[in-house]
């Protein structure tokens, strides 16, 4: 028997195409290594909107400013979301966004606009040179911090196996019959 989940999810920007640093991949600014990039990031023009991938609610939404000498999140926000038929809880992170037009504990529709993209070396965009909005999935325990957007073995700041490849997720979301898919 099929399963016919009639929830789907859908990508946080138009034309979702992973044209910066893919997920897994190390990210190395400088010549220092900060690990493993946790998302996809995707290269859009300042103020592209960015839509929320499904049905759930804010559960963070704060400014950590960029610097010239060290690039941060910018604004970044993230959503608290369960799947219908498995119950799974999962959270996606979106990075690096200029106007922001939610706030926590906000409950938010699939499609709906959480913000726009920032534009390049602003507080907003956590001061990185490129326009992007970075987007990751988390589906292990959240503990109220944000999260960070690399996996560095040394700080242990998160599992690694707690990150999944963000555009897989979406596109199987219909098979998720787990409560916790690894990679
Ligand atoms: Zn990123």
């Amino acid at each position: 028997m099929a399963y016919a989940y009639t929830r789907q999810l859908q990508y946080p920007v138009k034309n979702y195409t992973v044209n910066g640093l893919k997920f897994g991949v190390h990210g190395i600014y400088d010549g220092v290594d900060w690990g493993e990039h946790l998302g996809e990031d995707i290269i859009c023009p300042v103020d592209t909107p960015v839509v929320s991938i499904g049905r759930g609610h804010i559960v963070y939404a704060a400014l950590h400013p960029g610097s010239n000498v060290k690039g941060n999140w910018g604004n970044v926000v993230i959503i608290a979301y369960k799947h219908p038929v498995s119950r799974m809880l999962f959270y996606a992170v979106y990075g690096h966004l200029g106007a922001v037009v939610k706030t926590k504990g906000a409950r938010v529709d699939m499609g709906e606009m959480i913000g726009r993209v920032g534009g390049s070396n602003t507080t907003e965009n956590g001061w990185w040179p490129v326009e992007h909005v970075h987007f990751g999935i988390y589906v292990g325990m959240w503990d109220g911090k944000v999260f960070p957007g690399y996996y560095d073995v040394k700080q242990k700041r998160t599992v690694r196996e707690d990150w999944v490849c963000p555009h897989e997720f979406i596109n199987t979301y219909g098979d998720h019959r787990i409560k916790k898919q690894k990679i």
